[in-house]
């Protein structure tokens, strides 16, 4: 299976300042033998795209809007994104839950729209320091999980992308902590294995699952040595071009 790194830059940058940046990754990122994507702001897509079509870089998107067309003011559907070439988009990111109260069932709806649009989403789930401290991130996952890839078919799953993060441990988090690769491996298994509970082993193996959470040049190799890593989301650390094309060489050297 092809290793997925996505590059989400949040609302960090001008449109110039993203070209910029996505400029110097074509410069550093030759050849890859994983997906790459670049997620940047909406306002970003026209100027980065003719420079993203002719390199090893995928586009994606921070969010896209579950209906394809009509009256849903200040809304973007997959549809106008593919406009651009968007190949991927975020979905249920931890902060638009929080900021922009998204709930499962919008978020659901949203992996189902982006299906149909024939976008692949990266779909975020991961606990609050509350739950961890609780004990309860596998039961918290898991209802998360379950809710946000209800109804989508055996068929289609594996088109779906899934992005551990625990909000405890991402750049921004006020408390941030840091996560072993053991928690990965926990928390990564047991999302594999409700994939297996809700379509079959076959089906579940798949099935891309990410990890993300202060991912950077510096943690990546032991972020590596979890099991079932089968890509990163990487925030803070893909704003530096370095950075990020350090990430993906670490990404791209690993045994498979
Ligand atoms: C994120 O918020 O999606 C993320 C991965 O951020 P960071 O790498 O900065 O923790």
């Amino acid at each position: 299976m092809k290793g997925l790194v996505a590059a989400n830059l949040k609302m960090n940058l001008t449109g110039q300042q993203t070209l910029s940046l996505v400029k110097n990754y074509t410069k550093l990122i030759k050849k890859t033998r994983n997906d790459v994507v670049v997620c940047p702001s909406y306002t970003a897509l026209h100027l980065v795209a003719p420079v993203i079509k002719k390199s090893k870089l995928h586009l994606g998107a921070q969010d896209i809007f579950y209906e394809q067309k009509g009256a849903f003011t200040g809304e973007i559907s997959g549809a106008l994104l593919k406009e651009f070439g968007c190949k991927f988009s975020i979905i249920g990111h931890s902060e638009r839950r929080n900021y922009l109260k998204e709930s499962d069932e919008l978020v659901n709806l949203k992996v189902k729209g982006c299906l149909k649009a024939g976008i692949t989403p990266i779909l975020c789930v991961g606990e609050d320091a509350y739950s961890r401290d609780g004990g309860e991130s596998f039961s918290f996952v898991e209802k998360q999980l379950r809710a946000c890839i209800a109804g989508v078919e055996k068929k289609n799953i594996h088109k779906v992308a899934i992005a551990y993060e625990p909000i405890w441990a991402l750049s921004t988090s006020a408390n941030r902590r840091d996560i072993t690769s053991r928690e990965i491996t926990q928390m990564h298994n047991y999302i594999r294995k409700i994939l297996k509970d809700i379509y079959d082993v076959r089906t579940a193996a798949g099935v891309r699952i990410l990890y993300g959470g202060s991912v950077n040049d510096q943690n990546i190799d032991e972020i590596l040595k979890a099991e079932n890593v089968n890509g990163v989301l990487v925030g803070a650390a893909s704003l530096d071009a370095k950075k990020f094309a350090r990430i993906i060489a670490a990404f791209d050297a690993r045994k498979q």
